[in-house]
This record gives structure tokens, C-alpha cells and sequence, in this order.
């Protein structure tokens, strides 16, 4: 099977060769460049052979997430070599802990506000994206997200999407502001293909939420046993650079909580392909209106894991609840 060839990709390569070229004809050149230099070589050749990105195993295409992140890279994931797996596995579960180490601290308070959360991979790295940041004065931001795409790559985009609004977050711009900013920077450094959709909110002390839900789904507000959507306001983040942000705004009282989740909970299928769907999740929250924010999240667990039975996981899943606990 023949890959499409990025022409940018052939330019790169180019420019790699001529970087390496140059550092080769310094006085004592290590064998590992020489090495670098040939497999460079070697990746034009197949470029012009319309070999390139095939496994040279089995000559099926190689994984393009794996080709982007190395565009040496000659066999597909099935024929790497034994110590070429574990290396890579290495580098999974490290990365693995390192988004582990990004994630906030369940059961966090902050002034009046308690937050709890679930983050659950499908696989060893997650594309969804979590996080809350102490914003003074009682109040918290608080932030859930879904990039496109599943694994390594939307690993990597979800970090970014992190350090993007602990930045904007601390220059203190207004939320419109800073979910219009971190959408341009998004917009400029992503490929084309990618986006994000996100709830991004502003939890001040006097129970006032101010929402922007970027193309995500439906946060749900809990008030006793009376559960409200929380409609979307704008389009993920990603897809077109000057966009605007709309606003919603809510008041939370003592006992009220907002539920935010990704897809991997409401488009979960059971064993005969049904999805979960949002309707039974506002049901299930409605019908637990005694339980803590803590307990409902594993309510919410609980239900999805009856409700899958045995079909496979096969998107991230992430839960956060903020309540007003005072
Ligand atoms: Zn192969």
C-alpha cells in the first residue's frame, strides 16, 4: 500500500542532511552521526523510490503518528526488534507518568469550592485534558478537554493545551480573553487536522461560574435532584484562528455542583454497540441527588462499568466535579 508523500517532510529531511553534513566535516566526526547521515540517505532514497513509510517487514504502512514523531523510522510497530519494543515501551510509561504529574489534586479545595475528578487512558497516555488552578480570593479556573485523535499524539497536544492556559492563566486575562487567546496560540502551533473541545470556567468566591464550553459536551448543573445542561457556546478549539468565545454565567449555591465529562463516558458502547448517551447519565445523577461529589463520580464509574459489560474501552475517559461546599 502506497503512502501520500508530505513534501514538507522531503524538505526537512534536506535540511537535517545539511546540518548533519556540516557537523561531520568538523575534526573528529562520531561514528553515531556518520550513522544518522546514512539512515538520512537511506529515507531519501526510498522517498524516491515510493518506498518511504512502508515497513520493511511486511511493506504495510507505517503508523503515521510514528512516522511524524520519527521520519527515520522503517519498520511498523508489529516488526520493530524486542529491544526496540521495550524501548518504546519505556518511553510510554514514562510519559505516562508524566501526565500523571500534570494532573491536579483530587479532593483540592479552594475557598468555598471542592474539586474531584476521574482520568482514566484508554491506553498508557490520555488525550483528555484536566486541570484546575487556584485563581485567589476563594475563586478556582478549572478546565476539562478532549483533543482529536487518540494516544501519543493527542498526549502531546494535551500538555501543550496545559502549559497554554497555565501561561494565559497567570498573565490574568478575563476568560473570553484567555479561551480567544489559547484558541489562536492552538490554532497557529497545531496541525490542521487537530482540535480541542473544552470547558474552561471561573469559580469565584461568591458562588458566580462564568462557562465557556468550547464545542464540548454538556456540563451538567445539580441542584438537589434537578440536573440542567449547560449548552455549548463556540466551536472546539483549533478551528479557526480569530474565532470568539461566548460566555455563559451560573450561580451555585451551598450543595450545588457542576459535572463535567468527555465522550468516553456518554459515547461508550455496550456489548451490542448501544452508546451510553446523555440521557441516562442526566438520569443516574438525577436519581443520586443525596450522594457527595466524591460518590457520584463513582456512581457515574460504576453505572458505565455495568453498562459496558464486556465490550472493550476504547476512548479516554475523564469525570470532574466542582461543588460549592460552603
Ligand atoms: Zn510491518
Amino acid at each position: 500500500m502506497a503512502t501520500t508523500l508530505d513534501p514538507v517532510l522531503r524538505e526537512q529531511l534536506l535540511d537535517r542532511r545539511q546540518l548533519l553534513q556540516r557537523s561531520i566535516t568538523g575534526p573528529a566526526p562520531g561514528a553515531e552521526l556518520i550513522g544518522l547521515l546514512q539512515q538520512v540517505d537511506q529515507a531519501l532514497e526510498r522517498m524516491d523510490s515510493g518506498t518511504y513509510g512502508l515497513c520493511q517487514v511486511c511493506h504495510d504502512a507505517i503508523e503515521p503518528e510514528r512516522l511524524a514523531a520519527d521520519p527515520l523510522t522503517c519498520f511498523c510497530l508489529d516488526h520493530l526488534t524486542a529491544a526496540d519494543q521495550r524501548a518504546l515501551e519505556r518511553d510510554l510509561h514514562l510519559a505516562r507518568a508524566i501526565q500523571g504529574g500534570l494532573l491536579p489534586k483530587t479532593g483540592a479545595s479552594f475557598g468555598p469550592w471542592q474539586i474531584f475528578f476521574h482520568y482514566q487512558p484508554a491506553g498508557l497516555v490520555s488525550g483528555d485534558y484536566c486541570d484546575v488552578v487556584d485563581a485567589g480570593q476563594g475563586g478556582l479556573y478549572f478546565m476539562l478537554g478532549d483533543v482529536s485523535g487518540k494516544g501519543v499524539a493527542a498526549a502531546m497536544l494535551m500538555s501543550n493545551l496545559h502549559a497554554l492556559f497555565r501561561a494565559l492563566i497567570s498573565a490574568g486575562l478575563p476568560l473570553s480573553e484567555l479561551v480567544t487567546q489559547a484558541n489562536r496560540v492552538f490554532c497557529e502551533t497545531t496541525l490542521a487536522a487537530h482540535y480541542a473541545t473544552l470547558v474552561c470556567g471561573h469559580a469565584s468566591a461568591t458562588g458566580q461560574i462564568v462557562l465557556c464550553n468550547a464545542g464540548h459536551l454538556p456540563p451538567l448543573l445539580v441542584h438537589g435532584n434537578e440536573v440542567t445542561e449547560v449548552p455549548s457556546t463556540g466551536l472546539p478549539l483549533g478551528m479557526f484562528c480569530t474565532q470568539e468565545f461566548a460566555l455563559s454565567h451560573l450561580r451555585l449555591e451551598t450543595g450545588d455542583s457542576l459535572l463535567l465529562y468527555t465522550d468516553g463516558l456518554t459515547e461508550a458502547e455496550d456489548d451490542a454497540g448501544t452508546a451510553y448517551g446523555r440521557e441516562r447519565l442526566g438520569r443516574l445523577v438525577a436519581s443520586s441527588c443525596g450522594a457527595t461529589p466524591a460518590d457520584l463520580l463513582a456512581v457515574c464509574r460504576k453505572d458505565l462499568d455495568a453498562f459496558r459489560g464486556s465490550a472493550a474501552i476504547r476512548d479516554d475517559l475523564s469525570l470532574l466535579s466542582v461543588s460549592r461546599t460552603a
